[in-house]
């Protein structure tokens, strides 16, 4: 059935402006890592991406990789903006990534502009499109000097084939040695893209500061830590699960964090909250905090994160008694 985007769709998302740039991000993003695959069924993503837009997620994280196979998630993602999405281009903020293994020989992977500038390239034509909004870099490289990737990153800009850059998974010198590069390069760093959630809190200790000093953005990924912050191992590991489908998320994982997550679900419900909506709240508590980048297997999940904005106050017991619970061990 043809698709046309409830109209209503821009009522009730939060809008936040990225560190000190001109770019709003909804509160709420969608990313592509699971799901979105050859070997998932493109009808369950294309439904996805139809209710996150209707409910004002404007935006959607990609990377070379996603799928599997490693490609598809782009592909598929090109496929549904060309059958559903023809003319809404400009409401959308989409972003891809290069930075892990992605073909074979020594230009496939880490940061060289060699591997930069020519996996760009490949994930515009699997997206169908000119230019992504952001293009990061996906993770540190140890061997490549910074000059040279963040050279890289300012020429993509200006080449038009991106219109903002980023940087994940970088720990707080190089992030804050990054965003100077760029700076004098005259292409400033947009944002950062740290894994962020109650189970992983590093970014406290330092990201923080150079977030504030540097005047860049966060979108932490896996703020549900893959679904272990979630109802979704109440009973068992059930089959459709990532734990049970995915190498990232391994059956020890959702054992170790049953007890704090059992915790965690009270004061969700004292709350009037799902756990996954306390832990969408808990993480954008924070200022510094852009966007919360969710994933999906099904339309029902995002609903669920959206859902978290109607409740994002935090008493300071409640924070508290968060603090305690997640500073046992589990
Ligand atoms: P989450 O922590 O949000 O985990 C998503 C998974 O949690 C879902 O696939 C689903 O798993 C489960 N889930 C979500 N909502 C619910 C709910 N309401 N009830 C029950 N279960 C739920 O994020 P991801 O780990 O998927 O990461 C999000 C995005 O971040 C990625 O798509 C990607 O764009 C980005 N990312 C970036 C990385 C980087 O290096 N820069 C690394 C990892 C992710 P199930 O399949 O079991 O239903």
């Amino acid at each position: 059935m043809k698709y046309s985007p409830d109209s209503t769709r821009y009522d009730s998302m939060i809008y936040k402006r990225c560190g000190k740039s001109g770019l709003k991000f909804p509160a709420v993003s969608l990313g592509l890592w699971h799901n979105f695959g050859e070997v998932d069924t493109l009808e369950n993503g294309r439904k996805m991406i139809r209710r996150a837009f209707d409910l004002g997620i404007t935006h959607f994280d990609l990377a070379n990789n996603y799928g599997p196979p490693a490609g598809s998630a782009e592909e598929n993602f090109g496929r549904i903006l060309k059958s559903d999405f023809q003319g809404y281009r400009d409401e959308l903020l989409i972003s891809t990534k290069a930075g892990w293994g992605m073909w074979p020989g020594p230009y496939g992977d880490f940061g060289s502009r060699k591997y930069l500038m020519a996996s760009l390239d490949q994930s515009l034509k699997r997206l169908g499109l000119d230019y992504v909004d952001i293009f990061y870099h996906h993770r540190p490289d140890p061997e490549t000097p910074l000059e040279e990737t963040m050279g890289a990153l300012d020429q993509i800009v200006r080449s038009g084939k991106a219109l903002y850059v980023g940087i994940s998974s970088y720990d707080a010198p190089s992030t804050k040695r990054a965003a100077e590069i760029l700076k004098e390069l005259g292409t400033p760093c947009l944002i950062h893209q740290p894994q962020y959630n109650m189970f992983n809190r590093t970014i406290e200790e330092k990201h923080l500061d150079v977030f504030n000093e540097t005047g860049m953005g966060c979108i932490p990924f896996s703020p549900l830590a893959q679904g272990l912050l979630t109802d979704r191992y109440q009973h068992g590991i059930p089959e459709d699960s990532r734990a049970s489908k995915s190498p990232f998320l391994r059956p020890e994982q959702v054992e170790h964090s049953l007890r704090q997550v059992q915790a965690l679900q009270k004061i969700a419900g004292k709350r009037g909250q799902k756990l996954s909506q306390l832990a969408v709240a808990w993480i954008l508590r924070l200022p510094e905090i852009t966007s919360v980048l969710i994933g999906a297997s099904r339309v029902s999940q995002i609903e669920d994160a959206v859902g978290a904005l109607r409740n994002l106050n935090f008493s300071a017991p409640e924070l508290a008694e968060i603090d305690q619970i997640l500073a046992e061990k589990a």
